[in-house]
């Protein structure tokens, strides 16, 4: 295999940029570009120790570097390893690279470090797809969550349901193939626990996908209600800055302004739309289109209520609408006095608060209460989370075959019928780790990742 080289830090401006080079050829490729000040080699020195000198061009001097050298297998890779250290910025670290290349390394593909860290069986599939959840986390929650991932807890279900089946499916083989070797018969009894209690395993886990999504992804969610309810000035409080205009001429907030904010554990990604009013006004007829199609798609609807206004027919519309929909209906402008119909909202929307937007009262009981409707209070990713589609797909394969050994067994098909579903199972989950992955699978796993990791 070839040694590969790449920029691993991020392109920009930095205070160091680092260089990875990986495989057989590391430390004589770089030892023909680098010359350290104590005149040693990286081909002599103790893996796990660094040398200070210059990477050269030719005979010209490119920069001042650390080296670190890597000893295979104890490294990311697997492999030999250099990283090479010098002054960050996007010139010189090119400029490096290109140093390296010339000396003979070839330039890596995307997540092709990682990729070999599988290939050389450092990482399973899932623990190097959250490399690159790591890499791409945008809140604590998510960056926890694949940092369990990178340790394994996907993989030990996996591997819990796996040994289960596995120990059933080579009794009921060897039980078929060496009929005279006088096996005991495996009791249906059991073979119908292990499949039960795989399937309890792997529908726990599906379960998680949708929670994965919502710490990786964070939530839809619409600020709906009519012009001048607050809307803009609550997306402004809980985004933490100027975004939307605020101003107290119904209408103003005409196209849909989008951001993302984390409250709490909890990721949103926020749109505040166009007041929902019956309008001739052209341009804000499609606002007010837009915010019924982004009610449709969303995954939780913050609805604004004026208190110190009593509901009006849109008022109405927006109630019926969202009800049966994730939501909360918050009460805005309780400095003022009370005119609003509590009791009708209360009556048709479970989860209901009451705030000034204005004067910043009761803004941590909305946040509590946006929590509690994400479920990330409780959320555990110690537990095992699936990450995304690949990951979903395998499982939900994997307890398909299951359903149907259980379907097969409960109407008396023959053992053999029953060996094969359970192979199949174990196919998918060794699909799910990669310990039995196609080409083309690894592929689009790491086709994803940036170049560098
Ligand atoms: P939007 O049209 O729903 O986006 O409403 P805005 O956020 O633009 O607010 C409309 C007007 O109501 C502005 O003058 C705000 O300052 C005012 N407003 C917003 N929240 C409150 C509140 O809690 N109390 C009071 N008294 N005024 C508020």
């Amino acid at each position: 295999m070839s040694t590969i080289a790449a920029i691993s830090t991020a392109q920009g401006q930095g205070g160091i940029g680092v260089i990875r080079v990986s495989g057989e050829q590391a430390f004589t490729i770089v030892d023909k570009i680098f010359k350290s000040v104590s005149g040693k080699k990286i081909m002599e020195i103790k893996g796990y120790t660094a040398l200070f000198g210059h990477i050269y061009n030719n005979e010209e001097v490119l920069d001042e570097a650390v080296v670190l050298k890597y000893v295979a297998p104890k490294s990311f890779t697997g492999e030999n390893v250099v990283e090479i250290s010098c002054h960050g910025g996007m010139y010189i670290t090119k400029e490096v690279l290109n140093a390296v290349i010339m000396a003979g390394a070839s330039l890596a593909e995307p997540g092709e470090f990682t990729k070999r860290a599988y290939l050389n069986g450092k990482m399973d599939l899932t623990e190097a797809e959250s490399v690159m959840d790591i890499i791409s986390a945008k809140s604590k929650s998510a960056a926890r969550a694949a940092l369990f991932v990178k340790d394994g807890a996907l993989f030990k279900k996996s591997q819990q349901v796996k040994q289960l089946l596995l120990d059933k499916a080579a009794h009921l083989s060897a039980w078929a193939d060496y009929p005279e070797e006088d096996i005991p018969e495996v009791s249906e009894d059991s073979i119908m626990e292990a499949i039960e209690e795989s399937i309890s395993i792997l529908e726990k886990l599906l379960s998680t996908y949708d929670m994965g999504q919502v710490v990786k992804e964070g939530i839809d969610t619409v600020i709906a209600g009519r012009p001048n309810a607050g809307k803009s000035t609550l997306m402004n409080l809980l985004v933490g800055r100027e975004k939307s205009i605020v101003t107290n001429i119904a209408g103003t907030t005409r196209d849909v302004v989008e951001d993302t904010v984390l409250v709490g554990n909890v990721m949103l990604k926020l749109s505040d739309t166009a007041g929902i009013r019956d309008t001739d006004n052209e341009i804000e007829k499609i606002g007010v289109q837009k915010t019924f199609d982004k009610i449709n798609g969303a995954g939780l609807v913050i609805a604004l209520f004026d208190n110190n206004e009593e509901l009006n027919s849109e008022d109405i519309d927006l109630i019926n609408k969202i009800k049966d929909m994730p939501c909360i209906a918050v009460i805005n402008k309780i400095d003022l006095e009370d005119k609003v119909d509590k009791k009708y909202i209360t009556d048709n929307i479970e989860n209901v608060v009451y705030i000034s937007a204005k004067q910043q009262d009761n803004i941590d009981e909305l946040k509590n209460m946006i929590e509690k409707i994400a479920g990330t209070e409780d959320f555990d990713p110690s537990a095992g989370i699936i990450a995304n589609e690949r990951q979903r797909n395998a499982i939900r394969n994997a307890v398909n075959s299951l359903y149907e050994a259980k379907e097969s067994l409960a109407m008396g098909m023959t053992m053999d019928a029953i060996t094969v579903s359970l192979q199949e199972t174990i196919d998918y989950l060794l699909e799910l780790t990669g310990e039995k992955a196609g080409e083309e699978i690894v592929d689009s796993v790491f086709h994803n990742f940036c170049v560098g990791k």
